[in-house]
């Protein structure tokens, strides 16, 4: 019942109800966000803090909020500062522009004995996003002298600042956990892919010694390209994992060298499992037509369920965020890139995350879905 075939109106692929699909609606809401004039903006900004000066609460402004932040980076400032006020902590990122008077104010309630522990998390949360020296300094303070809260919350604070993108080893190193430009894959044509200096999913010729699925390059990234000059990669990383086990297997990593050679370290003898990929999946793969953006993009673009693939900026984490540190150096990893599995492959669920140490050549591999 109901489960008659029909077609998006927008793009033609097959969807189950008349009108438009999941993916070409989230682009009609990009493209609304992305043609916004200042003013608009603006306006936008005051409705915010409207709703929360008069209710106390971001709730029918909310999704305003986050796609202001996720499309525009807008100055979060003045939302800020109304939401500490009233003690709206959601969405997180609306942090990210904090006053230092806020900030101020956030760290002196983390200093109270008796702060509630959802509240820990909201503010370590929030502190993690603004991030800056005074926060760091803070945090490696409650690392080494812990506050009463922290026998509440499950992970230290170093861990909450990747969050924000940065972090600190265990020497306290500030290090930054992220690339401070984003560019999104777009669909092109197989011509095009050719020259993208950015690929999902070419074939290996090597096969997986778990599943017998053949290997991947789950991502191949040409460091060269100008436009990927904020990476630091002199040469191709070619990231080779199996596209079958990658959701089984947390924990494989790859060596990499920039003259593009890489070997896949798998993680212990992992589950033995079937290959649901087969010859047809690895094909399909292959065959997408993804390519590097032509221009960047604001640093959170990709940071929600049709996100699709990027290189650089935020994550989408599915779950949790997954702070990884380099099986070599045990230093904090950067996080490096996302595929979205079914904009290349149908019916696989969640995202893929890269995240890399430049210093040991190495890029783990992580997946998360619902
Ligand atoms: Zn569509
Ligand atoms: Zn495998
Ligand atoms: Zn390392």
């Amino acid at each position: 019942m109901g489960q008659e075939k029909k077609h998006c109106q927008q793009c033609g692929r097959e969807i189950y109800f008349d009108g438009i699909c999941v993916s070409c609606r989230a682009e009609n809401e990009r493209n609304r966000f992305l043609a916004l004039s200042e003013e608009e903006m603006n306006q936008a900004v005051q409705q915010i803090c409207r709703e929360i000066a008069e209710t106390g609460k971001l709730d029918h402004e909310r999704e305003l909020c986050s796609k202001l932040i996720q499309y525009r980076d807008i100055n979060t400032a003045e939302i800020a500062k109304q939401a500490f006020s009233k003690g709206v902590y959601h969405p997180w990122e609306l942090y990210k522009d904090a006053p230092d008077d806020v900030i101020d104010q956030m760290i002196a309630l983390l200093m109270e004995d008796d702060v509630e522990v959802r509240l820990v998390n909201n503010l370590l949360l929030c502190l993690s996003i603004h991030g800056g020296q005074k926060v760091f300094q803070t945090f490696l303070e409650w690392e080494r002298n812990p506050r009463k809260w922290s026998e509440k919350i499950c992970v230290a604070p170093s861990e909450y600042a990747f969050y924000g993108g940065w972090s600190y080893d265990r020497q306290g190193n500030w290090m930054k956990t992220m690339f401070d430009t984003c560019y999104p894959m777009v669909k092109g044509t197989l011509e095009q892919k050719k020259k993208s200096p950015v690929k999902i999913g070419s074939r290996t010729g090597e096969k997986c010694k778990r599943c017998g699925c053949e290997l991947a390059y789950l991502m191949e990234i040409d460091g060269r390209d100008q436009r990927l000059s904020f990476l630091g990669l002199d040469g191709v990383v070619k990231v080779k994992g199996c596209p079958n086990c990658v959701a089984w297997d947390g924990g494989d990593f790859c060596r990499y060298q920039l003259d593009g050679s890489s070997e896949l370290v798998p993680e212990g003898d992992g589950f033995t499992t079937e290959d649901y990929l087969g010859e047809e999946g690895i094909e399909e793969l292959s065959s997408n037509t993804y390519c590097l953006g032509e221009t960047p993009v604001s640093l959170r673009y990709a940071t929600d369920w049709e996100g699709g693939s990027s290189v650089g900026g935020f994550a989408f984490w599915i779950q949790d965020y997954a702070a990884t540190y380099c099986p070599d150096c045990g230093r904090p990893m950067q996080y490096l890139a996302q595929i979205q599995w079914d904009t290349v492959l149908d019916g696989m669920e969640g995202n893929a995350y890269l995240q890399i140490c430049k210093d040991c050549q190495i890029v783990t591999m992580l997946h998360q879905q619902t």
